[in-house]
């Protein structure tokens, strides 16, 4: 498909036929790439006349939408713009084109993320993203030469109106889910502002701290059963998780988050790994050392509550757990200091939780150069692994590692120890 001509095309049927005269938007919308901010299964569709599904329930705006709201803010070229709702991050890059400088906010990170893949890759140098919650604007680069929002609100946020330079315009669609107004909201010189409706729309809602509870609510949310509830709590962590990528502390968090989860902290550290590696390619492998060594030393704090805490819970385990007594004990903890380097490992390398055995190796009281030498060894494989895939494959890789990787660690893991066992068996036959 040659999309430069689908493009012209919807320029030409979708844009000017609908009277938007000003020709540099017109240009911006030829010259941005919007097949590349969906799904590579919509891609065909990029270009049609419609807003298109972008994932976490959230859509890319129909192109004539997208145009008609960066020419109602009136563009001269020397702008900064503040937008809410970064997602597929195709508006950004349209106003990236521009003015001056684009301030953009986007609360769910997995989207922020794949938006700055593609202003990387496109080279928009002019764009600063952040995850977070945008109904609060972005306070300390305020005041705006315009602010576009492009999640419905129940309301006009008066945090947006406050973020506005005298002559400036608000571009927000208000109203109900079904039936919204785009409102345009202009700064005048007494300090007040001047209020027109452009058009109807239908965006999806605006989700935050500063807008209606009744009107403003997350629709998914309300529907969610009991047993959602749960992961939707795990999730929230890993979305935190997550924004620390947009972050200029990301490598710092990353060290934290392997050390955390070497003990105690759910997450695994992959998670951040991912979304930095495929941010910044060629970091891949100094984020991977962050990784590893974070991971090892929290390794030592796990084997040190092991260690420490045993001998105050032993009791407690020998007495009320089921078919746990000494002699098991005794007999497992046989086994982990016989095999005690390929236990750690086989632990480090997989998807077992990691943390269980740091503090079973503390437990054990296993030798403790071992337990660090097969730490860093297994840690530093998975995370090398793990980066170096991203790096040289990419997005690809990330669907592969979300999908298979952990099953292929432990299908590894597993094939290891049944070709161990055979080697022995057999030499014991000699
Ligand atoms: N301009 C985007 C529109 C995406 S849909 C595009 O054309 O692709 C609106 C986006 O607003 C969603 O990604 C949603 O997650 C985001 N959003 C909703 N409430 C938000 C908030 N309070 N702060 C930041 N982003 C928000």
């Amino acid at each position: 498909m040659d999309y430069a001509v689908a493009r012209r095309r919807m320029v030409e049927n979708q844009i000017m036929r609908r009277n938007i005269t000003d020709q540099s938007v017109l240009d911006a919308m030829l010259k941005t790439p919007r097949h590349l901010f969906v799904d590579e299964g919509l891609r065909p569709h990029a270009y049609s006349d419609a807003s298109l599904p972008i994932g976490e329930k959230q859509t890319i705006s129909q192109p004539f939408m997208v145009a008609s709201m960066t020419a109602a803010l009136g563009l001269q070229g020397q702008e900064r713009i503040l937008e809410i709702g970064t997602g597929s991050g195709y508006q950004t890059a349209i106003l990236s084109h521009l003015v001056s400088r684009v301030y953009t906010i986007e609360r769910i990170a997995s989207l922020a993320g794949r938006a700055r893949r593609i202003f990387d890759q496109l080279s928009l140098t002019n764009v600063n993203l952040k995850v977070g919650d945008g109904t609060i604007g972005w306070l300390d680069q305020a005041p705006f030469d315009g602010i576009i929002v492009t999640a419905g609100a129940p309301d006009v946020p008066t945090e947006f109106l406050d973020q506005l330079a005298v002559g400036a315009a608000l571009i927000v669609p208000v109203g109900p889910q079904d039936r919204q107004v785009l409102l345009r909201l202009t700064r005048t010189e007494d300090g007040r502002f001047s209020r027109e409706e452009l058009m109807d729309c239908r965006f999806v809602p605006l989700i935050g701290e500063k807008v209606g509870p009744t009107m403003g609510s997350d629709n998914g949310r309300v529907s969610v059963s009991p047993g959602e509830e749960g992961t939707s709590r795990i999730k929230r962590i890993y979305d935190w998780v997550l924004s620390w990528a947009e972050t200029p502390y990301a490598v710092p968090a990353l060290v934290v988050l392997a050390f955390a989860e070497a003990s105690f902290f759910p997450i695994p550290p992959d998670v951040l790994l991912i979304a930095l590696s495929l941010a910044r390619p060629q970091n891949a492998l100094r984020y991977a050392f962050a990784a590893a060594l974070g991971s090892t030393c929290g390794g030592i704090l796990g084997y040190a509550i092991g260690y420490g805490l045993w001998t105050l819970v032993a009791d407690w385990f020998f007495t009320y757990i089921p078919g746990f007594t000494p002699a098991l004990f005794q007999q497992v903890g046989d086994l982990f200091v016989r095999y005690d380097f390929w236990t750690v490992f086989a632990a480090g390398f997989t998807p077992i939780p990691y943390k269980v055995f740091t503090i079973a190796a503390g437990v054990f009281k296993i030798n403790l150069p071992i337990f660090i030498l097969a730490s860093l060894v297994s840690r530093s494989l998975r995370f090398y692994l793990v980066a170096w895939l991203l790096r040289r494959y990419g997005d690809r890789a990330r669907a592969f590692i979300e999908r298979y990787f952990n099953l292929l660690t432990l299908v590894v893991l597993i094939l290891l120890v049944v070709a161990l066992v055979f080697w022995k068996f057999f030499l014991h036959t000699q």
